[in-house]
């Protein structure tokens, strides 16, 4: 694709989705790429500590159903879809492999910062000028932007650049927002951006938990000796929820669960909460078995202490159902089974939102062009956690991040060949 007239295209937020829009368009567009950090993608690099989920290795049709609201990130997962973001990944020398979840992870050798390293490098490489230390202030419907900076920044000395403290504006013929959701601030990504875009008459939403864990009141043998310790191969639902269970670990942490069993409950976590409605989770510690078949393991004789034997039961597991199901129901063997399946355990609260893995709200999606333009600015976009969209954890965030990167990349060099 080739454009007569370069545009000049800003980017500003140099996480996933902004360094993938960097990369695509940087053929074509003068690229400035803008951060306040003084380097790039560290969500990115704290992603990578308990490693670094890429992306899903899955069919298409059931890899699109994890995104909501449904029908949004279609076109947007279709441009770029798994298989194309591995195959670029590998391009770029770094090799991936599929976990026995499904989950996609760079190979052994490869830690998340020596990916951040190929993608940068790449993007440099490819002509884009960074600009590190710059907080964005404001956008202006004639497209001017205006950053404050705090040091003088390496990569655009290197390049020929020498900012000064103060404040700096750009008039570049597109920007794309990059800017991410609200949790993790120390990474850069604090969402006080909203105030940006609403000096502009774009609503949003207040940020909200996605995928985080649950508070709960464990007792002090729950938290002394079992905190760290997963539950595993669980199934876990909300009480009086009609949604499927989920099947995955919950990690004991001091203050409640945490985990891929416990992540996919949180909107509904949320919005119970939200009410002032009692919540509980139920907690199924023998998915594979019926009652029946448990029932079939015990006799009037079967003791308590035996319980742990012939279930096949941890430590962590006997503490937590030990805590939440009550004493005559636990000393009953028969009850006992029943519970088994089905330990009712009431969530307190949900943590800070600063802790969450994602969030929801910031840009709600009626305020987007299907382009991924602002439906009042068309020479703005928005892109990333930053607008309101939501999926599990399993490389699904990042996923989406990189696709609506290059979507967007895709959207405005369409845009530049219609309006040359
Ligand atoms: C602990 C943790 C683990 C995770 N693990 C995974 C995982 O394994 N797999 C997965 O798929 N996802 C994971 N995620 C989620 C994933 O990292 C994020 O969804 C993703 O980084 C979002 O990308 P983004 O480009 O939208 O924004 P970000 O990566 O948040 O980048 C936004 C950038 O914008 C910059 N910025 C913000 N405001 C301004 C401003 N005013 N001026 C200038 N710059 C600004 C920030 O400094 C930041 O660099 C994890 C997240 C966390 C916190």
């Amino acid at each position: 694709m080739s454009i007569q007239q370069r545009k000049k295209v800003a980017i500003i937020g140099a996480g996933p989705s902004g360094m993938m829009a960097a990369w695509f368009l940087a053929p074509h567009c003068d690229v400035l790429l803008f951060d306040r950090n003084s380097r790039p993608g560290k969500k990115f690099l704290v992603a990578g500590k308990g490693g670094l989920n890429l992306t899903h290795d899955e069919n298409p049709s059931d890899f699109i159903q994890k995104y909501h609201p449904s029908g949004f990130l279609d076109p947007v997962i279709a441009e770029f879809d798994n298989t194309a973001f591995r195959k670029w990944l590998l391009d770029l020398g770094i090799k991936t492999f599929t976990g026995s979840s499904g989950k996609v992870f760079p190979e052994k050798e490869f830690n998340a910062s020596d990916c951040l390293k190929a993608i940068f490098s790449n993007i440099i490489g490819r002509g884009v000028t960074f600009y590190p230390n710059h907080t964005l202030l404001s956008v202006s419907p004639e497209r001017e932007i205006v950053f404050s900076i705090d040091k003088p920044g390496h990569a655009a000395v290197e390049s020929g650049h020498n900012p000064h403290k103060g404040h700096v504006t750009y008039k570049p013929d597109y920007i794309i927002l990059a800017l991410g959701g609200a949790s993790w601030q120390i990474t850069g990504s604090d969402g006080s951006w909203t105030r940006i875009v609403e000096n502009i008459g774009v609503n949003t939403l207040p940020f909200k938990h996605s995928n985080c864990g649950i508070n709960i009141s464990w007792n002090d043998n729950i938290k002394l000796h079992h905190s760290g310790k997963p539950l595993k191969n669980v199934t876990s639902t909300v009480a009086g929820s009609k949604r499927p269970k989920v099947l995955g670990e919950a990690l004991i942490t001091e203050t409640g669960l945490q985990g891929t069993a416990i992540y996919p409950l949180i909107p509904e976590i949320r919005q119970c909460l939200d009410t002032g409605m009692k919540c509980e989770l139920i907690i199924d510690f023998k998915p594979r078995n019926n009652e029946e078949s448990l029932l079939r393991k015990i006799n009037e004789n079967t003791k308590p202490s035996e319980y742990k034997e012939i279930f096949h039961l941890d430590g962590p597991q006997l503490s937590v159902i030990k805590a939440f199901v009550s004493k005559s129901d636990y000393l009953n063997p028969r009850s006992f089974c029943r519970n088994l399946k089905h330990v009712l355990i009431p969530i307190d609260s949900l943590p800070p939102i600063d802790e969450c893995i994602s969030v929801v709200g910031g840009i709600p999606i009626q305020e987007l062009n299907s382009d991924l333009s602002f439906r009042k600015h068309s020479f703005l976009y928005a892109i990333g956690e930053m607008v309101n969209w939501d999926a599990p954890t399993g490389g699904y965030l990042l996923q989406a991040c990189f696709s609506m990167g290059a979507f967007v990349a895709h959207s405005i060099l369409q845009k530049s060949i219609l309006l040359r």
